[in-house]
């Protein structure tokens, strides 16, 4: 199988608009002009991977169905709007609040990349000619991790992360995007994605 490069993306304050937890289908609206970045991805061949930490789970916010339909209802937005997700891989871990299995010192909360590794497993995924997208700086730790360029995003928590934090990130991006679309049309532009 050849292996295909994925635009990772963050979902909230990325994809989709940064509210806190998401405990209903209702509090998840796509953010202005993402979905029309998905729909780049998917014409140009690009998987379109979503990577999220939910801890709200982990705390006994919102339950695993819950997480279930919220996400039904990201997909539904996104079909309306013409556009598809490859993959969609959630953390629903947190190390110390919670009970097990849902407390755990997992491999998969971001900043750890765990769910990225785990979505080129499945996807055939060459990370190396892979983007990862994010608004905050735990966004781009896991990129880095595997070998995936890194681009933080303006929208969610991105401008104050970018404008008070950035000397202290441990990671820096390789580019700064106003939002989710512009980080794509900057990944499409990547030899590494033709
Ligand atoms: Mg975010
Ligand atoms: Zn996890």
């Amino acid at each position: 199988m050849t292996l295909r490069p994925a635009v990772f993306i963050d979902r909230d304050g990325t994809l989709t608009d940064e509210v806190g937890y998401v405990n209903h289908p209702a509090r998840l609206s796509l953010i202005p002009r993402a979905a029309e970045a998905i729909r780049r991805l998917n014409a140009a061949g690009v998987a379109a991977v979503v990577v999220t930490n939910q801890a709200g789970i982990a705390r006994g916010y919102f339950s695993e169905d819950v997480l279930g339909k919220v996400h039904d209802a990201l997909h539904a937005q996104l079909a309306s709007a013409g556009a598809r997700l490859d993959g969609l891989y959630a953390c629903i871990h947190h190390p110390t609040e919670g009970r097990p299995p849902y407390r755990a010192a997992c491999e998969c909360r971001k900043p750890k990349p765990g769910l990225l590794r785990r979505a080129a497993e499945e996807l055939g995924l060459d990370l190396a000619r892979s983007v990862m997208v994010g608004d905050k700086a735990s966004d781009l730790v896991p990129a880095r991790a595997v070998g995936a360029a890194a681009v933080l995003v303006l929208t969610g928590y991105g401008l104050g992360e970018w404008e008070y934090r950035r000397a202290h990130f441990d990671v820096q991006p390789d580019h700064v995007a106003r939002d989710l679309l512009d980080a794509v049309e900057w990944a499409l532009a990547r030899r590494s994605l033709a």
